[in-house]
């Protein structure tokens, strides 16, 4: 099949800047609307990691039964600001029935299935954007206060995810220091996911995807969307300088993505989940790939601008005032990993677009086929932004049987 000429991609994050390059690929003329310049949303924030790891939804009993606990204890990476409770209701409703072992199952399935095209489609992108000199293919390790945490981790989720086919190397805490000298001995040993693969700068990661797109011909538009709404099968995209319409509209705006579907008519339970990060001062102190210190939940990244230390679940508005708590806990974290307090650069807060099953939302709108939504990707954005882009493309070229979206769908929540 011929692809719709006249595409719009709404949002410049990964994942929009990802969807444009496939369908610009593809041969369609595409739009970019974006408020601001390309990569400047939750896509600037995130650890950098294509989290290859990341196949299990959050959503399960045991995971169900931690959240008081962990809500009431000050120094856990999980939060939630009073104000924001009202927001949580049908997010919390929908995490509790997909917490069931087959609802889990079914998770796990879908989350695997993406991972399993992620890399093929990052190496595409990545080439014919000539953005591969960002990316490190290094692995990353994940470790662990004490030897306890670590074996029931070995028995328990470490133990799932190599059942999901992710390559896992244990690690003592001696071979761990061969790999990283500078770290402190804060740990128990931990695992090498040998396969992860990290960037060096989401930040430029975008601009070059985004540079590369306006070089083949792409339009970039900046601009705030309004409102979308379907005109007897023609899209309209009204912004706030002007009014425009297309063959096809795809929505990936983020945690924003909730407000546009919601005027097509269709309820999303997507919700703003905080997470921070700090750049810290790295002149005399080294790590060849990132460190995850799971019991907090935080990674270290070694970027182009310094060391980032990137975690903390915050359930707060996308525009509430930054928390105070959240950057002390990681300077305290870092400070315990790097056996010195170092000197903070700068720190940052955004929000993951989280849905409450763990799994992103791709799909046509029901009952307006011509919109498409890719938005809700939680902690795994980056990671799973390629292979949501061609999948994007390829279900509006009419390649992609819509049934192997059919975990993704927007009317899952229905
Ligand atoms: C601390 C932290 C660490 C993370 N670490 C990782 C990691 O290591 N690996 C990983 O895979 N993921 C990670 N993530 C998650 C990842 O960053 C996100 O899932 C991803 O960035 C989401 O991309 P996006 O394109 O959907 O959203 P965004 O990057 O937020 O892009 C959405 C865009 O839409 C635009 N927009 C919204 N509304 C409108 C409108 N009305 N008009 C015009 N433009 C609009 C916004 O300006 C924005 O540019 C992390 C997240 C955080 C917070």
């Amino acid at each position: 099949m011929t692809l719709p000429r006249n595409i719009a991609v709404i949002g410049a994050g990964i994942v929009g800047l990802s969807s444009a390059l496939w369908l610009q690929k593809m041969g369609a003329k595409v739009t970019l609307i974006d408020r601001n310049e390309p990569g400047l949303g939750t896509s600037f924030g995130n650890a950098g990691l294509f989290a290859d790891y990341g196949r299990l939804p959050v959503a399960s009993y045991a995971q169900l039964r931690k959240i008081p606990g962990m809500l009431l204890d000050k120094t856990s990476p999980l939060s939630l600001q009073p104000r924001y409770a009202r927001h949580l209701m049908p997010y919390g409703w929908h995490f509790i029935k997909a917490c069931t072992p087959e609802k889990y199952r079914q998770g796990r399935d879908a989350l695997t299935s993406l991972q399993t095209t992620a890399p093929a489609a990052d190496e595409t992108l990545l080439s014919e954007t000539g953005a591969a000199r960002l990316v490190r293919h290094d692995g990353c390790l994940a470790l662990f206060s004490t030897r306890e945490g670590f074996e029931a981790a070995l028995a328990g989720h470490l133990r799932e995810r190599r059942e999901q086919g992710v390559k896992v190397q244990v690690m003592s805490a001696e071979e761990v220091r061969e790999l990283e000298p500078d770290l402190s001995h804060f740990h128990a040993g931990g695992v090498l996911y040998p396969e992860t693969r990290f960037t060096v700068s989401p930040i430029e990661l975008s601009r070059m995807y985004a540079r590369h797109f306006v070089a083949q011909g792409g339009k970039l538009l900046l601009d705030e969307v309004t409102t979308v709404s379907d005109m007897d099968g023609k899209c309209r995209v009204n912004t706030a300088q002007g009014s425009h319409t297309f063959d096809r509209v795809v929505i990936c705006a983020g945690v924003a993505g909730a407000r546009l579907a919601q005027q097509l008519g269709v309820r999303i339970p997507l919700v703003s989940e905080r997470g921070y990060h700090l750049v810290l001062e790295s002149d005399t102190w080294h790590l060849n790939r990132p460190v995850g210190w799971l019991d907090y939940a935080v990674f270290m990244t070694p970027m182009d601008d310094g060391i980032r230390i990137a975690g903390m679940a915050e359930f707060a508005a996308p525009d509430a005032p930054q928390g105070e708590k959240q950057p002390e806990i990681m300077l305290d974290v870092a400070a315990k990993m790097m056996g010195r307090t170092p000197s903070v650069k700068s720190t940052w807060v955004g929000s993951r677009p989280s849905t409450p099953d763990s799994l992103p939302v791709i799909g046509r709108v029901p009952g307006h086929p011509n919109f498409m939504l890719a938005f809700g990707h939680g902690h795994l954005g980056l990671t799973l932004a390629a292979t949501t882009g061609k999948l994007v493309a390829e279900s509006i070229q009419g390649t992609q049987q819509d049934a192997l979206l059919a975990p993704f769908s927007p009317s899952r929540f229905h």
